[in-house]
């Protein structure tokens, strides 16, 4: 219902513009800034008549635009829900937008000295802003530059082209994804410390991201302790 009144409204300002196109600049120029209303009109000063007369047949105008053309979904009333437009999302809500691929560091930002892709800026805010009201000293290490992600390939896997760009991940020492696959590249994987160490199972950090890191959309992947992303690998 409010989409039809939206654009009843826009067909009415159309039709009113069309026709103060028509006539003189002086009623363009009030129909440019229609909706009006009275008040608005009355602290501009008193209006003559025709002005008025424009202005006052705008609801009726908007009335019978409101009559007609209006989506099936108004008399069903089901199709019509809507979320609430000033409602942030929780700090467990979905997080959209994670690329599928490597990200330049302009579509990262950095939270709290971690950078992060703009997708995972809130999520990620939330979770350390919990982690710190929890007492934990939790950082870490985010986005990562693809030429980084060739170099631990090549640190981690071998010094071959094999190594670095098809040995499986699970080959290498720690694992570490082929290049351009990774999560760090699309700033989507965090590797974290706890109290300026890396963090491991058992320790406060870990445990309270196993209770809590879903709310926030970050999944453990089981082989590495302190890496943590949005899907787990
Ligand atoms: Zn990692």
């Amino acid at each position: 219902m409010k989409t039809a009144v939206t654009v009843a409204a826009m067909l009415a300002f159309a039709i009113v513009s069309t026709i103060a196109l028509t006539t003189t600049p002086k009623r363009a120029a009030i129909a440019a800034s229609a909706p009006v209303n009275a008040q608005e009109q009355t602290q501009q000063g008193p209006p003559d008549l025709e002005d008025s007369k424009y202005i006052d047949v705008l609801p009726n105008i908007i009335k019978t635009f409101t009559q007609v053309d209006l989506p099936q979904a108004g008399a069903s009333g089901s199709a019509t829900t809507t979320t609430g437009g000033n409602t942030p999302p929780a700090p467990g809500g979905p997080v959209t937008g994670t690329p599928d691929g490597p990200v330049t560091i302009d579509q990262t930002v950095l939270v709290r000295g971690i950078r992060v892709h703009t997708s995972m800026a809130a999520n990620t805010e939330a979770l350390l802003a919990a982690a710190q009201a929890a007492g934990l000293d939790i950082s870490g290490s985010g986005w990562r530059d693809p030429q980084e992600q060739i170099a631990l390939r090549r640190q981690n896997c071998g010094t071959t082209d094999y190594d670095i760009y098809q040995r499986p991940s699970g080959e290498c020492s720690p694992p570490t994804a082929r290049p351009g696959t990774s999560n760090h590249e699309r700033g989507t994987a965090i590797d974290f410390t706890c109290g300026g160490d890396t963090m491991r199972a058992g320790d406060a950090c870990f445990n309270w991201m196993v209770a809590n890191a879903a709310k926030y959309n970050y999944y453990n992947l089981p082989a590495e302790s302190w890496h943590w992303s949005v899907n787990g690998s």
